[in-house]
């Protein structure tokens, strides 16, 4: 069974001594790397300092809902910060931000780390961080560090840490829901984080155009053996009018179908350009499939962005995932 998180001394002591803090976290960020930057950055102001959220894109519009959702900037702030805090990533490629200016870095990740993350990071980066891919959500971890520093979880944050766990265990359903996560939950909701008003804005208030783009999605299901897979074209997206943080989640749905193992999602962003989400139901370690084509993610859930047009990439994508499964 899992532990609790552990939280470094190290951690605790460089975040009372530095005074400014610069927030950062995935591309198209999910509701873990939203939930999760926006709760660090209110418990750090609570606690004095100055701190900055930046983010490449822009808040979806599916978690506009958040408290301070506002807080979530596109830029960093002019000149050096104490402090970066990289949140629900391992690698500074996957912010997709550049000449970010700090003395020292943090990270708060439960993903799993690239083979070279031994050159991407310094030691003193490594000694202070926390990378566990054990850990249900990133905010479980931030959850853990405002606790120790002795921050008070108000509502505004319990509703944004709240969101971070219910997104990543998919509302408490996936194998890296442990004891620790329902108990972290469960002082969210004594914090006043409301589970049906988070659950009705996550997962039922999909937009109707959304809907549209899924039922058209949905006839694009395709199945061989353990594998299934689901695509959404560009002229989809048009035709719908709807853009690429509608298909969020859409992978959910070849994963459902019985006896299948692997469920992949295909979006073309581009002539020679594809989003490629994988699911496994268990067996198999999609993160080793994404890492191949550049990717990442977790054992269970893994994704990359696979260059080639959309024909080509599903044929590599679905032979690698038929090797998994035939060596399984
Ligand atoms: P999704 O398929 O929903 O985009 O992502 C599933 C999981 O894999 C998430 O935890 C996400 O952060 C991670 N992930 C998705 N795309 C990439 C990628 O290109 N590189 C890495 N390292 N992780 C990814
Ligand atoms: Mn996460």
């Amino acid at each position: 069974m899992r532990r609790a998180v552990k939280i470094k001394a190290e951690l605790l002591t460089l975040i009372k001594n530095n005074g400014s803090f610069l927030i950062v976290s995935h591309f198209n960020p999910d509701g873990d790397a939203v939930g999760s930057s926006i709760a660090l950055a209110m418990g750090l102001k609570k606690l004095g300092k100055k701190v900055h959220i930046a983010n490449r894109d822009k808040v979806p519009d599916a978690l506009a809902f958040l408290p301070s959702s506002g807080l979530v900037g596109r830029e960093a702030p002019e000149g050096v910060v104490d402090v970066l805090c990289v949140v629900d990533c391992n690698t500074m490629e996957r912010t997709g931000l550049k000449n970010l200016k700090a003395s020292k870095t943090i990270v708060m990740d439960h993903h799993i780390m690239p083979d070279n993350a031994g050159e991407l990071w310094d030691n003193d980066t490594l000694n202070h961080s926390i990378i566990d891919p054990g850990i249900s959500a990133t905010g479980e971890i931030v959850f853990s560090i405002l606790s120790e520093l002795g921050v008070v979880i108000d509502k505004d944050m319990a509703v944004n840490l709240y969101t971070a766990l219910l997104y990543d265990t998919g509302g408490f359903r996936y194998a890296n829901t442990t004891p620790e996560s329902l108990s972290v939950a469960s002082r969210l909701v004594a914090a006043g984080a409301e589970p049906w008003r988070i659950t009705k804005e996550l997962y039922e208030s999909v937009p109707y155009n959304a809907m549209k783009l899924l039922a058209a999605a949905y006839k694009t299901i395709e199945k061989d053996g353990k594998m299934a897979w689901m695509t959404v074209t560009k002229e989809m997206l048009a035709e719908t009018g709807t853009t690429a943080e509608h298909t969020e989640n859409f992978v959910d749905y070849p994963r459902k179908i019985k006896g299948v193992e692997v469920a992949v999602f295909f979006r073309e962003e581009a002539d020679d350009l594809c989003k490629v989400s994988l699911r496994s139901k268990g067996g198999i370690n999609v993160q080793k499939i994404a890492a191949i084509f550049g990717g990442g993610g977790h054992a269970p859930a893994a994704g990359c962005t696979v260059k080639g047009p959309l024909n080509e990439v599903t044929r590599r994508i679905l032979d690698a995932v038929r090797e998994a499964l035939r060596k399984s």
